[in-house]
C-alpha cells in the first residue's frame, strides 16, 4: 500500500514537536498535522520543568540552546518557588536544575520552529483530526476539510481531548484522575521577584492549588486548578473561585491592587497520570495529554509530553525498521513510559490523595519545612 506517511504525529504541542525531532535523520517520511495556526495559544501554566529541558538537552544540546534563544524576549528563568500552606505558613525552596516559564504561545512556536529547521517532517497547520480508522493495511486520518492521508503508524499527540485516542485507544473519563484549572494573565501584580514563582494551598479547595507565575516581559499566568471530582461534587465555577481568591485570600489582596487582568480567565482540563491508560492501539502509540501523563502532585504535564514523544520516536522508528506494528510490536512502548514516567505518577497520585484526605498532613509538612534539613527531604520527595 502507497502510504503517505511512515509515521504521521497529530498534534504539534510539546508531546508531538518531541517526537518530530526525535526521527530527526531517521529517513522516514514523518508527517506532524495540526487543528491550529501557530503561533497558537494553549491554556497553561507555562511553567516549563527541568525534566523537558534536560530530555531536549541529551536529544541535541544545540537545540536545547537555540530554544532558549527562540524564546528570549518571552521567558524567565525559575530560581524560587514559594509556597503557602492553608493556615499561611511560608516556605521558599531554591532550585538548582534549569527551568523556565513562557507562555505557550511563544514556547510551542519555538518548538515548531526547531522542527521546521531540523526535520524533514512534512509540518501540515489547520488540518483538524476528525476521524482514525486503522486496519492490518495501515492507518487513515480524515480531516475536517475533507482530505484522506495514510500511514503506517500514527503517534496520537493531540492532548486531553485526543481524537486519535477515542477512535483507537478510548478511555472513560474518571474525575477522580482528572483537573480542571483556569488561568488569566495579569500585569502590575505587586512583591513578585522575576525569577520566582508561587504556590498558594487552600483549605476550602483540596487536591488543587492557585499560582502566581510570572512569565517575562512583565506578564503573570495566575490560576487555579483542583480534582475535577471535587469541582463536580462542590459544584464549582473555577473562574469565579480565581476571582473571589484574587479579591479576598490575604497574599493576594495587596500584591493585586494596582494590577490589570490582560486577558479573560480560561479553563482546560488536565488528565492526571498513573492510571492504568491503555498507551497503544491499532498502529497507534500515544504521548503526553492525549496518553493522560500529567503529574497528580503538581499539575505539571509538558516534562511528561517531551520524554513520552521522544520514546514514541524511539519505538516508532522500531517499528517501521521491522515493518511490525501489531501490539506485540506495540507493546515495548508502553512497557518503556510505564517505566520512565508511570510507576512514579502513580506513586504521586497516591500521595496527592493522601495529602488531600489528611489536611493536618499538609500543614505538618510545612511546619517540619521550617527547619532545613527536613525541607530538603521533603523537597525531594515532593519534587
Ligand atoms: C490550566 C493549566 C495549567 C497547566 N500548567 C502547566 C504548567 O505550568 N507546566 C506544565 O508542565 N504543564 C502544565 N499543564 C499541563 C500541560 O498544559 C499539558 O500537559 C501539555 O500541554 C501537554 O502537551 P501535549 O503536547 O500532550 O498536548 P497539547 O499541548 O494540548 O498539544 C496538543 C496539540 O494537538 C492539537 N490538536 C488537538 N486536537 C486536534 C485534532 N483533532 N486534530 C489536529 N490537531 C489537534 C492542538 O491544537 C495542540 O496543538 C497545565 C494544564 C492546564 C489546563
Amino acid at each position: 500500500m502507497p502510504y503517505d506517511y511512515d509515521v504521521l504525529i497529530v498534534g504539534a504541542g510539546p508531546a508531538g514537536t518531541a517526537c518530530a525531532l526525535g526521527l530527526a535523520g531517521s529517513g522516514l517520511r514523518v508527517g506532524l498535522l495540526d487543528k491550529a495556526q501557530f503561533p497558537r495559544d494553549k491554556v497553561c501554566g507555562d511553567a516549563i520543568p527541568s525534566p523537558a529541558l534536560k530530555a531536549l538537552t541529551r536529544l541535541n544540546p544545540a537545540w536545547a540552546a537555540e530554544l532558549r534563544e527562540l524564546t528570549a524576549g518571552y521567558r524567565t528563568d525559575m530560581r524560587t518557588s514559594r509556597l503557602v500552606s492553608p493556615a499561611g505558613t511560608g516556605v521558599s525552596v531554591h532550585w538548582q536544575a534549569p527551568a523556565f516559564n513562557s507562555p505557550r504561545l511563544q514556547f510551542d512556536d519555538a518548538l515548531l520552529t526547531l522542527v521546521r529547521r531540523h526535520t524533514a517532517t512534512d509540518i501540515r497547520e489547520n488540518s483538524a483530526v476528525k476521524t482514525v480508522t486503522a486496519d492490518a493495511q495501515g492507518v487513515t486520518v480524515q480531516l475536517a476539510d475533507g482530505a484522506s492521508l495514510t500511514a503506517r503508524l500514527v503517534v496520537g499527540c493531540d492532548g486531553a481531548h485526543s481524537a486519535v485516542a477515542r477512535a483507537l485507544a478510548p478511555a472513560p473519563l474518571d474525575r477522580t484522575r482528572h483537573c480542571a484549572a483556569v488561568r488569566a494573565y495579569f500585569e502590575e501584580v505587586d512583591d513578585v521577584p522575576a525569577t520566582t514563582s508561587d504556590f498558594l494551598f487552600l483549605g476550602r479547595y483540596r487536591a488543587g492549588y492557585c499560582w502566581v507565575f510570572p512569565v517575562g516581559a512583565g506578564r503573570f499566568n495566575v490560576g487555579f486548578g483542583m480534582l475535577s471530582s471535587d469541582v463536580a461534587r462542590q459544584k464549582l465555577d473555577l473562574k469565579l473561585v480565581l476571582q473571589e481568591l484574587l479579591a479576598t485570600h490575604p497574599h493576594l489582596v495587596p500584591r493585586f491592587t494596582r494590577a490589570r487582568q490582560l486577558t479573560p480567565i480560561q479553563g482546560f482540563g488536565l488528565p492526571l497520570g498513573g492510571s492504568a491508560r491503555p498507551l497503544t492501539g491499532p498502529r497507534a502509540l500515544l504521548c503526553g495529554d492525549a496518553a493522560a501523563l500529567i503529574d497528580p502532585l503538581q499539575g505539571h504535564g509538558i516534562d511528561t509530553a517531551v520524554i513520552s514523544g521522544l520514546l514514541a520516536a524511539d519505538h516508532a522508528a522500531r517499528c517501521c525498521a521491522a515493518d511490525a506494528f501489531g501490539p506485540e510490536a506495540l507493546a515495548p512502548y508502553a512497557a518503556a513510559v510505564q517505566r520512565r514516567l508511570g510507576r512514579d505518577l502513580a506513586r504521586r497520585y497516591r500521595l496527592m490523595r493522601l495529602l488531600a484526605r489528611a489536611p493536618w498532613l499538609v500543614e505538618g509538612a510545612f511546619r517540619a519545612a521550617q527547619w532545613p534539613p527536613l525541607r530538603r527531604v521533603l523537597v525531594r520527595a515532593m519534587a
